[in-house]
């Protein structure tokens, strides 16, 4: 006889039975496998679901994310079934006994620029003598670069201050030297679990059955790299050297209630960029520096949807496959305690802002950010997404 228990789910738990999302645990150094969370604690889904051990009992949840749209809704049935009922004991950790990891192999990286308050923010700080903010793409197309898929770490991880080369509008020459202007940004990323062919693209209409799941996304900056390299090609070394996730995916399944009308489209997309089902997403982000939370920025903002930003990737015949993440870009809201980056909030460093007592504008070394996000769930839970914690350790260079 297996021992078993039956679980708990606290009052106010964003885990409860309407979230069921997926992340990788490990005791200690044990093995890693696959988890989900319901209230606080883990529960291992080979255990629960011996007959799903083959893409279960894995360090990643590439296997499970690759086989497709119908097996994600038939087996996150069958965990709701399952976890509702006697659980077997061994199965069960309380999360602050385990430790999580990356919880799949990121494939491509593409961040977007979706956030129409953003990008003008942006656009009035980095070419302040340009009568319109926007660039004359900007409401036609998702813009996006790619970045780099390697260097994506999960919640937990310290990153090291990035060293680079930045020239002020200014100075003579460039200088080498450890990124004074070290930003955050807030967002959303986007996971695909199946991909399409080279050759073929996705609708808008078809993203339900490619996206598996979301998770917290903060896109790491440097704002003195990128403001010297960026032109004409985009970012790179200003971005690449880190982004930090949250470590359970919550699978798009369980955020059909938040689905909610992007802003309106003005003017109209091209017919490829059309939606006929709201693609919009009702997440409310918080941004905490230091233990204090300085933002709280709205996804339900966005301009572009992700269905678009999916849809945009592949019209021109593109491949996506399992792995990818695509990124939402910074959030940021009309106001200013909804902005997503600290550039924003602090107007290029002009206008600092108050953090434990002391005026701040970008991020120092030892410093702590911690990104949460929940949204609505069926029947009137709250989904969490959990958070991404990530501490800046001293330039190396
Ligand atoms: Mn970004």
């Amino acid at each position: 006889m297996t021992d078993t228990i039956r679980l708990h789910v606290p009052e106010n738990s964003g885990f409860g039975m309407s979230n069921l999302p997926y992340g990788v645990y490990s005791v200690g150094d044990g093995v890693k496998r696959v988890a989900t969370r319901v209230g606080d604690n883990v529960v291992d889904l080979a255990m629960l679901l011996p007959q799903e051990e083959e893409v279960f009992a894995c360090e990643h949840l590439n296997a499970f994310m690759a086989q497709g749209y119908q097996r994600w809704v038939q087996v996150r049935e069958a965990i709701r079934s399952a976890v509702g009922g006697e659980v077997p004991a061994a199965a069960v950790h309380p999360v602050s006994q385990v430790k999580m990891h990356l919880p799949f192999v990121v494939a491509d990286y593409v961040d977007f620029y979706a956030s129409e308050n953003h990008a003008s923010n942006l656009g009035r700080l980095f070419r302040p003598d340009n009568p319109d903010p926007l660039m004359p793409n900007w409401k036609h197309l998702p813009v996006g670069y790619h970045g780099r898929s390697s260097t994506i770490v999960v919640s937990g991880v310290d990153v090291v201050r990035p060293c680079g080369q930045r020239k002020g509008p200014n100075d003579p020459a460039p200088v080498f030297g450890p990124s004074t202007r070290l930003d955050i940004e807030a967002e959303m990323g986007f996971v695909v679990g199946a991909g399409n062919e080279m050759g073929t693209c996705i609708g808008t209409d078809e993203a339900e059955q490619h996206l598996f799941g979301a998770v917290i996304f903060n896109d790491w900056s440097a704002r003195d790299i990128q403001a010297w390299e960026y032109v004409p090609l985009g970012p790179n070394l200003g971005k690449s050297f880190a982004s930090s996730i949250s470590p359970w995916v919550v699978p798009m399944l369980a955020l059909k209630q938040a689905h909610c009308a992007t802003p309106v489209q003005d003017p109209e997309p091209l017919p490829y960029l059309h939606m006929e089902e709201p693609w919009g997403l009702d997440i409310a982000l918080e941004v905490e520096w230091n233990g204090e939370v300085v933002s709280r920025p709205p996804y339900s903002t966005m301009y572009w949807s992700p269905a678009q930003m999916l849809a945009h990737t592949t019209v021109n015949g593109a491949a996506t496959r399992t792995g990818d993440v695509f990124a939402s870009g910074t959030i940021s809201g009309p106001d200013k305690n909804e902005r997503g980056a600290f550039i924003e909030l602090t107007w290029g460093g002009k206008e600092p802002i108050t953090v434990g007592g002391q005026e701040r504008t970008f991020v120092l070394d030892g410093d702590t950010i911690t990104l949460r996000a929940s949204a609505p769930g069926e029947g009137g839970e709250r989904i969490d997404f959990g958070e991404v914690t990530t501490t800046i350790r001293p330039a190396t260079c």
